[in-house]
Order: structure tokens, then C-alpha cells, then sequence
């Protein structure tokens, strides 16, 4: 068993799921395996950026909302993400809401927002969402 995912999933008994067999599946073959629901993808763009792997971010970002470039905060430290709710909102639409915690310059910042992704050609894409 490798590294902890940085989603922080666990598995049944409680224990951490390895990368390798958890976000990694999606983040490093998004060509071949494409996360196969919202929940997923948004727990693999929170590891992706933490591994800060911007091409994957951008892979994922329906093509309307996508940024031309990514920046990533240097001095950020990533301490963990908790999905709070799922929610099919439509045949190819859903919406996960999340509390993504990371620390930066010794301040603790809580990013909680309900982020919106839908389904193009059978792939999940992020969209757009609203913090609280
Ligand atoms: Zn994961």
C-alpha cells in the first residue's frame, strides 16, 4: 500500500485508501478512465490540486469555464477535503457540496462551496459553484 490519497477516502474499516487505488485511477489516466460520477471527480480535482497537477485541472473543466492558465498558491499546505453532500440534479448535472481545509502564512483558510459539474459525451466535467 502506497501513500494516503489526499482526498482523504477511507475504506470500510476506517483506514486510508492509497492514492494509487483511489484518486490516482482518474488524475493520472484521465484519456482511459475518466471519473465515473461527480463525487469522484471532485474529490480527484482536490487531489490534483494538491499535487498540483494542473493539467489534469484543466482536463476537467467544461470547456466554457476553463481558465487559460492555473496558478497555485506556493505556501499553501492542503489539510483536508470532506464531501458534505452528492446530489444528482438532473440526467447529466450534479452538485457536491465540500469544506476543503488547507493552510497558508500560518492562517487556516475553510473553503466550503457547492460546486456544479455535468455530464458531455459521458464525461464529468466541473462547471462553476458558489462559497459559502
Ligand atoms: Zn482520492
Amino acid at each position: 500500500m502506497g501513500d494516503a490519497c489526499p482526498c482523504g477516502r477511507l475504506d470500510k474499516k476506517g483506514r486510508a485508501v492509497a492514492y494509487a487505488d483511489c484518486c490516482a485511477r482518474y488524475v493520472e489516466h484521465f484519456e482511459t478512465s475518466p471519473a465515473p460520477d461527480a463525487e469522484h471527480l471532485m474529490r480527484s480535482r482536490y487531489s490534483a490540486f494538491v499535487l498540483e497537477n494542473a493539467a489534469y485541472l484543466q482536463a476537467t473543466w467544461q470547456a466554457g469555464q476553463r481558465p487559460e492558465t492555473l496558478d497555485f498558491e506556493p505556501a499553501a499546505r492542503w489539510l483536508g477535503l470532506s464531501v458534505k453532500d452528492f446530489r444528482a440534479t438532473g440526467e447529466d448535472s450534479a452538485e457536491v457540496e465540500f469544506v476543503a481545509r488547507y493552510r497558508v502564512a500560518g492562517r487556516a483558510v475553510r473553503l466550503h462551496e457547492r460546486s456544479r459539474f455535468v455530464r458531455e459525451n459521458g464525461r464529468w466535467y466541473y462547471l462553476d459553484g458558489d462559497q459559502f
